[in-house]
């Protein structure tokens, strides 16, 4: 459990605040009504503060100084603000504060708590900044810091693709466009023939903003661009999150488009586009696929008999057995229906093994349907083999392998066939 210290004076907006940021998992707010109060809090051992959020004027604290007693303790800080003179955003920013915020703004609620949540998801995300000039890198590797990303910095672009290639959690990457042997368009163009846009953003930075420059950097496969030394601290902090938010939404509906909804198990499509994968992988390394198509028997009795509902719940049983019992190697996928798919990177032996093991297991592991009736679930399985590595297509084996589902149906069901 994480802890949050609120201070604001105003009970109205202190219970607001309180009852939103509550909501948010795995989080507890502590509320204090005055700097003095929430010294107490900060410097009591029964509390370990995570993230402190606080107004800037408060009656014993009129200008931010409970900012400093949370910079002290190493808070990740948010302030509410009423009024931002660009005194006041100077010395917020000077502060090191995550971010500010008006407080009349009825959308900052919800907005504060997804920065909040954003902090706790933040040091899974890797930044690459590639400068030569190492005061803007440190600047720019400082302020992502205080959002808590995993910051990696690098001199020049070769030391910047080294980075990339070993650090398999960075997702973006910013670049000076000036640089010793590699300039900004270089790297740009080097990452783009290994990285889409997205998969990895890129963002351009130039001391010269004019001409074309902007352009040549989205030319060269750049997501955006900033001028050096015009950018605003905000500006800077919105467009990173705005970027990282892109791919994470691409990521999440890529997802989504590839999963089987009622199971989990990979779907159809992505089925043949990681097979694919596996077949070219297995070509290349000269080692052997087999393929399985597992049917479930007499499906429709229980549908019939007990209602969909309960067909679904015997679709989610097999598939999270399945999930449980073949290695992590093994592409599992529902095709549709009560049929499934399993590619195995290994001979045909071990699948079999595997198999076997796994009909038995089934036919020993009833469904209990809400009238308490015990359902037997079997399967009949076909499988194919390669006899040749990466001789085969995904479609060929697939055929195989149904064909000899269909063999194991006619010969009475609940059992595997390898042989046509
Ligand atoms: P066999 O042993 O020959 O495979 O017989 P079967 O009854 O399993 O095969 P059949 O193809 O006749 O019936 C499959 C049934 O699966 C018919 C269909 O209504 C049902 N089904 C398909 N998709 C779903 C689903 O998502 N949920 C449920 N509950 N049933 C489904
Ligand atoms: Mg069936
Ligand atoms: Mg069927």
């Amino acid at each position: 459990m994480k802890q949050i210290l609120v201070v604001e004076d105003s009970t109205f907006f202190g219970r607001l605040l309180e009852k939103r940021l509550n909501q948010i998992p795995d989080m507890e707010v502590q509320w204090a009504q005055t700097r003095e109060e929430a010294r107490e809090l900060l410097f009591n051992p029964d509390y370990s503060f995570d993230v402190g959020i606080a107004g800037y004027d408060l009656p014993d604290a009129p200008d931010g100084e409970v900012l400093e007693d949370f910079q002290t303790v190493g808070l990740s800080t948010l302030v509410f603000t009423g009024a931002v003179s660009d005194q006041v955003r100077q010395r917020v920013w000077s502060l090191g504060v995550v971010d500010y915020l008006l407080k009349e703004d009825a959308q900052n609620l919800e907005f504060l708590a997804s920065t909040v949540e954003r902090l706790q998801s933040n040091p899974d995300t890797g930044i690459l900044v590639v400068d030569d000039s190492s005061l803007p890198r440190e600047t720019l590797a400082r302020l992502l810091r205080v959002h808590r990303y995993t910051v990696y910095e690098a001199p020049d672009g070769k030391k910047g693709l080294e980075l990339l290639k070993k650090h398999k959690d960075i997702r973006l990457v910013i670049t000076d466009f000036h640089m010793p042997e590699m300039d900004g368009f270089e790297l740009t163009q080097a990452i783009r023939k290994n990285f889409s846009r997205n998969d990895l953003a890129i963002i351009g930075i130039s001391a010269q903003g004019k001409g074309i420059m902007a352009a040549r950097f989205l030319k060269c496969g750049a997501n955006d661009f900033i001028i050096k030394q015009q950018f605003l601290t905000e500006e800077f902090y919105g467009r990173v999150t705005q970027i990282l938010e892109n791919l994470e939404n691409i990521s999440r509906i890529r997802k989504m488009a590839t999963t089987d909804s009622l199971t989990g198990l990979a779907n159809r499509r992505r089925f043949f586009a990681d097979g694919e994968t596996m077949i070219k992988k297995a070509a290349k390394s000269r080692t052997h696929l087999c393929c399985a198509m597992l049917d479930l028997d007499h499906f429709k009795r229980v549908n019939d008999t007990y209602g969909h509902d309960t067909g679904d719940q015997v679709l989610r049983h097999v598939s999270s057995m399945i999930k449980n019992h073949f290695p992590q190697m093994v592409l599992k996928a529902r095709l549709g229906g009560e049929e499934f798919a399993l590619l195995f990177p290994y001979p045909e032996v071990e699948a079999t093994r595997l198999l076997e093991s796994f009909r038995k297991k089934l036919e020993k592991a009833p469904v209990t349907a809400e009238s308490g009736d015990e359902i037997q679930v079997t399967t009949s399985i076909g499988l194919a083999i390669d006899t040749q590595p990466g001789e085969k297509h995904l479609d060929d084996l697939l055929k195989s392998s149904d064909q000899r589902l269909y063999l194991a149906k006619e010969n009475g069901r609940n059992r595997l066939v390898a042989k046509d």
